[in-house]
């Protein structure tokens, strides 16, 4: 029911960023090796995710939108070892429920796609078929439209465009290998190539300049692998908005792991500065527990003193070589 729909939405969708970051997750889950994000006044009035994925049969298409939905999760032993981004089935249902959403999807190989259109959870035309590309479009616009106090909650246009940027800043970071376009109002704010090169992708990110100075990251034991940049001490920043952390392939923050880093670090960082950086840990998913926030970001180790081991020798020993 509606407003039961539009209380749970308040879980997933705070702000016109945790909607990009859901559509976008949803796009790389469906295998997309492109995906274009546009926002009309910060993504308040209008966001469009754009994808060439394996988009989706008109049944699945018109399911989606149901709450608990979700075609990634068949048995409960899966949770264990969770590949895709999202397992819940509750993103679409959440933002169906607090905007006007129109989705339309291709199945690859398919002749034609299918539009559904639905608003505040309710659907407004039956679905019907649409010319369109394989892959899936999927138009949100007036968030928040029914829940005005939420509305009332956000932030600046300026504000809540820079939130988002950071959304697909992190899913080029997470994934070097899919093509992202952010643009914002029609002009291109942020593109990375999809060429599968960190290197491109951080200097998409961080600037051309910064992101040559990077030291490159090597690690492995027999349960960990980690790669990636750090920034040298001397880019090091007042917060840590430039530090990334990637645990197979899912943006995540963890402060045990950030503290590794610093600790790699040592007394080459100065006081109260936090070191840019983009690392890559792959792990068997059995000792990485995803599951304890709906953001999804937040993780747990079975191992963590491990992890940090792996972390902190990793990125003392690319200092140590770059500044012997
Ligand atoms: P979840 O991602 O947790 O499964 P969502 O509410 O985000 O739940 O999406 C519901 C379902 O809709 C997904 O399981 C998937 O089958 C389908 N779906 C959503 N977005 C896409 C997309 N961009 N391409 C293909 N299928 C999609
Ligand atoms: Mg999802």
């Amino acid at each position: 029911d509606a407003l039961a729909n539009q209380i749970a939405a308040g879980e997933v969708v705070e702000r016109p960023a945790s909607c990009v970051k859901e559509l976008v997750e949803n796009s790389l889950d469906a295998g997309a090796t492109e995906i274009r994000v546009s926002l009309e006044e910060g993504g308040i009035a209008a966001m469009v995710v754009q994808d060439n994925g394996h988009g989706m049969d008109p049944d699945d298409a018109v399911l989606a939108f149901a709450r608990h939905a979700t075609s990634k999760v068949r048995s409960a032993r899966d949770l264990f070892k969770i590949a895709t981004l999202g397992f819940r089935g509750e993103a679409l249902a959440s933002i169906a429920a607090v905007a006007r959403v129109r989705l339309e999807t291709r199945p690859r190989g398919s002749e034609s796609g299918i539009v559904v259109q639905v608003e505040g959870s309710r659907q407004t035309a039956p679905p019907a078929p649409v010319g369109m590309p394989e892959g899936t479009r999927i138009e949100v616009r007036d968030l928040f439209f029914n829940t005005p106090a939420r509305l009332k909650y956000l932030r600046s246009v300026t504000t809540e465009q820079a939130r988002c940027l950071e959304v697909v800043q992190k899913a080029a970071l997470a994934r070097p290998d899919v093509a992202f376009v952010l643009e914002t109002n029609g002009h291109v704010m942020f593109q990375s190539g999809g060429r599968g090169n960190l290197l491109e992708v951080a200097a998409a990110v961080f600037g051309a300049g910064e992101a040559r100075q990077m030291l490159s990251v090597e690690g492995a034991t027999p349960d960990y692998r980690i790669h990636g940049l750090i920034g040298r001490p001397t880019q090091a920043r007042a917060s840590r908005a430039h530090a990334h952390l990637f645990i197979n392939d899912r943006p995540i923050r963890n402060y045990a792991l950030h503290q590794a880093v610093m600790a790699g670090f040592g007394a080459r960082l100065m006081t109260k500065r936090h070191p840019m950086y983009v690392l890559y840990l792959q792990m068997d998913p059995a000792l990485v527990d995803v599951n304890i926030h709906p953001h999804k970001a937040e993780v747990r180790f079975s191992e963590e003193r491990d992890v940090a081991r792996v972390v902190q020798d990793a990125v003392q020993r690319a200092l140590d070589e770059a500044f012997l």
